[in-house]
C-alpha cells in the first residue's frame, strides 16, 4: 500500500508512541489530584507544555491543550468574538478557503449578528496582506487566515498579515494545522496572537491539539466543567496524548529543514510527471506550497471514480479534504481559486510524507496516468471535449 494522504492524517512516530506508553500504563494518576502519584502526572503535563511552547517560540502559560484542530479553531474564534462584542466590534475577516472548522464557526457568529468578510483567494491560492489591510475596519475584532491550505497546500504570508493586524490593533488567529511541524512557526516573530495545531497532522496521536493564545488574551471556555487548563478548557487532560504530541512536535521541528528538502524534491518530481497528462493542471502556486502537497485537476474526470481505481492499485489518495469527501459538492477551495464546477469535480490530492519513497512517486505517476486515460476513454463528457462540442478549460 502507498499512503499518499498525509494531509488527512499521518502515521504515528515511533518516538511518540514510546513516549506515550508509560502514561497509558503505570502513570495513570489524575494531574488534578493532590497526592504524589497525581502530581507525577501533573509534572509530565507541565513538562510537555514547556516543550511545545519552546517549539512555537512562546511561554508555557500561553499553551492550552484541546482535542485538536477543530476545537482550537472554534475556541480561538469564539474568544475573539466575545472580546469584540464587549467593545461593540462585530466584524471578522477571514478567507473563502479556510477549513470548515473556521467557516462553520463564522457562520454561527453571523447568525448572532456578526458581519463576516471572506476575502477572495487569488488564482494561485494565496491571500495577500494588502487584501487584509484594505478589509480592516474600525469595528473589526478578528482576522483569521490559515497558515497553509489543507487541500492545495498553498502557504499564506502570515508574518506580513500579522504585522498588518498588530499595527491596526486587531487580533490575528491562524489555523496552522497543516503547517505545524512542516514549516517554521514562531508566534512572536510572526506576530500571531492565536494559533491552532493538531498532533495527528505531524505524526502525533489523534484527538489532541493546542491553542496558543498570547498572554493577556482571556480565552472563552467552550466546554464547561472543572478548572483544568487554568479554567479555560474543562475535562481531565489526555495526558498520554499530550506527551505524545510534545515528542512528535519536537521530532518534526528538529527535522523540518531535512524533511522539507527531501519532500520538495519528491513533490516536484510528482508534479512534473502528472503535468505530462494532457488537459491537466496543478492547483495552487507551484513554489509557495507545502513540501508534500500535490493537487491536480483533470478535465473530463470524476474524482470519486479516480480515487476508487487508485485504491484498486493500492494508492490511498483524496479528492480534497477528508471532511468533504462523501459529499457531491465540489471543493469550496477549488471554487475559491476560480476552478469551474466541472473541473473542480476532477480533482486529486496526493500528500507525501516522511515515509514516501522515490519509487512510490514513480508508481503514482504511472498509475494516475493509466487511470485518467482509462476513465476518459469511457466518458461521454470527454468525447464532447475531444470532438469540440464543449470547450477545453486547460491547454493540452
Ligand atoms: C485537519 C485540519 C483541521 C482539523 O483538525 P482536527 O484535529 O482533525 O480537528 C483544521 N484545520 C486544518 C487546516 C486541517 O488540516
Amino acid at each position: 500500500m502507498i499512503y499518499a494522504d498525509n494531509a488527512a492524517t499521518t502515521a504515528m512516530s515511533k518516538k511518540a508512541i514510546h513516549a506515550m506508553l508509560p502514561y497509558l500504563d503505570e502513570v495513570y494518576g489524575n494531574p488534578s489530584s493532590l497526592y504524589a502519584f497525581g502530581q507525577k502526572a501533573k509534572e509530565a503535563l507541565e513538562a510537555a507544555r514547556g516543550r511545545i511552547a519552546a517549539c512555537l517560540g512562546c511561554e508555557a502559560r500561553e499553551i492550552t491543550f484541546t482535542s485538536g484542530g477543530s476545537e482550537s479553531d472554534n475556541q480561538a474564534i469564539m474568544t475573539a468574538a466575545a472580546l469584540g462584542e464587549k467593545k461593540g466590534r462585530k466584524h471578522i475577516i477571514s478567507t473563502a478557503f479556510e477549513h470548515h472548522a473556521v467557516l462553520h464557526t463564522l457562520e454561527k457568529l453571523k447568525k448572532r449578528g456578526f458581519e463576516i468578510t471572506l476575502l477572495p483567494v487569488h488564482e494561485n491560492g494565496i491571500v495577500t496582506a494588502k487584501q487584509v489591510a484594505e478589509a480592516i475596519r474600525e469595528d473589526t475584532c478578528l482576522v483569521t487566515v490559515m497558515y497553509a491550505n489543507n487541500e492545495i497546500g498553498t502557504i499564506q504570508p502570515v508574518s506580513e498579515i500579522g504585522a498588518v493586524c498588530r499595527e491596526k490593533g486587531v487580533l490575528f488567529h491562524s489555523d496552522a494545522v497543516q503547517a505545524a511541524g512542516h514549516l517554521p512557526v514562531n508566534v512572536n516573530e510572526q506576530k500571531i496572537d492565536m494559533l491552532s495545531l493538531s498532533a495527528h497532522k505531524f505524526h502525533g496521536p489523534k484527538g489532541i491539539g493546542v491553542l496558543y493564545a498570547k498572554r493577556g488574551i482571556l480565552l472563552e471556555s467552550i466546554i464547561s466543567g472543572g478548572a483544568q487548563e487554568r479554567g479555560k478548557r474543562a475535562g481531565t487532560e489526555n495526558l498520554a496524548a499530550i506527551v505524545g504530541m510534545a515528542a512528535a512536535l519536537e521530532e518534526a521541528c528538529a527535522e523540518i529543514d531535512n524533511n522539507a528538502k527531501r519532500l520538495t524534491a519528491l513533490r516536484d518530481r510528482l508534479i512534473a510527471g502528472l503535468n505530462k497528462i494532457p488537459y491537466s493542471e496543478l492547483n495552487g502556486d507551484a513554489g509557495k506550497r507545502l513540501p508534500g502537497n500535490v493537487n491536480f485537476c483533470f478535465e473530463g474526470i470524476e474524482g470519486e471514480s479516480l480515487l476508487l481505481l487508485l485504491d484498486d492499485k493500492g494508492i490511498c489518495a483524496s479528492s480534497g479534504s477528508a471532511c468533504t469527501s462523501g459529499s457531491l459538492d465540489p471543493s469550496h477551495v477549488l471554487l475559491a481559486i476560480g476552478r469551474p464546477h466541472e473541473v473542480a469535480h476532477g480533482s486529486l490530492r496526493l500528500t507525501l510524507g516522511e515515509n514516501t519513497t522515490e519509487d512510490e512517486v514513480d508508481y503514482m505517476i504511472q498509475a494516475v496516468t493509466e487511470v485518467v486515460t482509462y476513465l476518459r476513454n469511457m466518458s461521454p463528457f470527454w468525447r464532447d471535449l475531444s470532438t469540440g462540442r464543449r470547450p477545453h478549460v486547460f491547454a493540452e
